[in-house]
């Protein structure tokens, strides 16, 4: 497992991902099952986005009879936790970092490479929620989602 995307230990960041998930599933009396594991792992390959078909396409590779909807139910279930995120304008998915708190966030997504960084700025948050109200308009979910070329793309 290899990261392009910058120079630290990746195993680091899959290890903290998966030790935390499975904390996180102990804790909350949530499932872990393998099929979960798995995906999840495969989101954290790297910091790019990667689409539900690749994580199909991966998954046929080790269990031949890994059919789509399992895929997508096990990405449904690590959305549904915080787990993962879904990138909206790309179809595609990314892991968290932090997922044991709730959080709003903003994505950094690089055209070139697709690399994906999750800014966490609450304040930016707060601003758009008021924002919206000046409209009158109470926001039930921000998506905020920015294009633009990374460091080692720029
Ligand atoms: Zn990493
Ligand atoms: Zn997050
Ligand atoms: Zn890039």
């Amino acid at each position: 497992m290899n990261s392009k995307t910058s120079k630290h230990d990746h195993n680091d960041c899959i290890d903290s991902a998966m030790e935390m998930a499975e904390s996180l599933c102990e804790k909350k009396g949530l499932r872990f099952t393998k099929i979960r594991r798995r995906v999840l792992e495969l989101v954290w390959n790297n910091h790019q986005a990667i689409k539900a078909y690749d994580i199909l396409e991966m998954l046929q590779k080790e269990h031949v009879s890994a059919k789509p909807p399992t895929a997508y139910r096990a990405l449904d279930f690590l959305l549904e936790h915080g787990f993962i995120h879904r990138i909206e304008s790309l179809n595609a998915y990314i892991g968290c970092p932090h997922p044991q708190h709730l959080h709003s966030f903003q994505l950094l997504i690089c055209n070139q490479c697709g690399l994906v960084k999750e800014m966490d700025k609450p304040d930016l948050s707060t601003k758009l929620d008021n924002y919206a109200k000046e409209y009158e308009f109470s926001l039930v979910s921000q998506v905020v989602e920015l294009h633009g070329l990374c460091k080692k793309c720029a």
